[in-house]
């Protein structure tokens, strides 16, 4: 496994591919807007003009893009990936999307002779650019133990928790969790600061005691800057939680605090703020308890 064309170099997919360059890999990168190809090619890749070019030749292929349309449009679609992969192709799916997507990509594959894994990722941006991403698997044993040098050189934390479609299912509840998470941070922030309290010094007594959690070490700097460059986008977070609230009904399971963390993501995207950092959830929580600070 040498040689890997990657389609999606956006927030997560460009730093993935700098780090699979950095480990030896040859990576033929490729995105709709091409700045990001020039960034990539910077980096020590090389550019690939489309998706057919990224593919032809390549032992792994990894997509990193938004959404479940994206993902059938690029893998399933005329001249996409199964169009033009050899039938020993390892693809591997990174994005985010719904579980029953992934089974369908894995099922397309399989008719091509082509080795599918769906491999959602957490750690965010530090975590891409720093190559320790968590990342979560579902497909064949054997498949698994193949990606396993291209899966070390952009994760810390890799797990095999299932067959096809179960590393995103493992990924919406990792996505109930992180806005979960940050609903209740910014809550804390926002009543910290109404009582006056020096709130850089109770985050960093929080994050050593039983709240301590990810958000706080890496979200609560921003959020107390009210700093919400993405990082990982609201209209991102808006569509997991739409993953996880019908994922959740399929399976008929209720989960009273996701619903609600996917009504309050929805209406910050509503308002306008799709393109900010998940973290601005706190706009959220000051505007229902201020007149004035919307
Ligand atoms: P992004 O929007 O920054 O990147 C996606 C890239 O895909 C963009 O550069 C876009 O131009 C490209 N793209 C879209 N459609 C394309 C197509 N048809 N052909 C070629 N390129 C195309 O998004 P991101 O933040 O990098 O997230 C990517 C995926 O990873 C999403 O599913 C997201 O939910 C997930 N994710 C993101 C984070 C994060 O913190 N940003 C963390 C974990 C998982």
């Amino acid at each position: 496994m040498s040689t890997v064309g990657f389609i999606g170099l956006g927030i997560m997919g460009l730093p993935m591919a700098a780090n699979l360059v950095k480990a030896g890999f040859e990576v033929a990168g490729y995105n709709r807007s091409p700045g990001k190809i020039a960034k990539l090619a910077e980096q020590g890749g090389t550019a690939a003009g489309s998706v057919a070019e990224a593919v032809r030749g390549a032992d792994v292929v990894i997509t990193m893009l938004p959404d479940s349309p994206d993902v059938q449009a690029v893998v399933l679609g005329e001249d996409g990936v199964l169009a033009n992969a050899a039938s020993s192709t390892l693809l591997i799916d990174m994005s985010t999307i719904r579980p029953d997507v992934a089974r369908e990509v894995a099922a397309a594959g399989a008719e091509r002779g082509v080795r599918v894994l769906d491999a959602p990722v957490s750690g965010g941006e530090a975590g891409a650019i720093e190559g320790n991403l968590s990342i979560m698997v579902g497909g064949a044993d054997d498949d698994f133990a193949a990606a396993a040098s291209v899966f070390d050189a952009v994760g810390g934390t890799i797990v095999h928790v299932g067959p096809a479609g179960a590393g995103q299912t493992v990924k919406a509840a990792n996505q109930l969790i992180v806005a979960g998470t940050i609903e209740l941070v910014a809550e804390s922030i926002v009543f910290l600061e109404a009582h006056g309290v020096d709130t850089e010094a109770a985050v960093k007594v929080l994050a050593g005691g039983l709240a301590g959690n990810r958000i706080l070490e890496r979200k609560a700097a921003g959020m107390l800057a009210r700093e919400f460059t993405p990082g990982f986008r609201v209209e991102l977070h808006d569509k997991d939680l739409g993953i996880v609230t019908s994922a959740a009904r399929e399976a008929g399971v209720t989960i009273p605090l996701g619903a609600l963390a996917a009504q309050l993501m929805g209406a910050l995207k509503a308002q306008g703020h799709g393109g900010l950092d998940h973290s601005a959830l706190l706009k959220l929580v000051e505007q229902l308890s201020t007149h004035d600070k919307a």
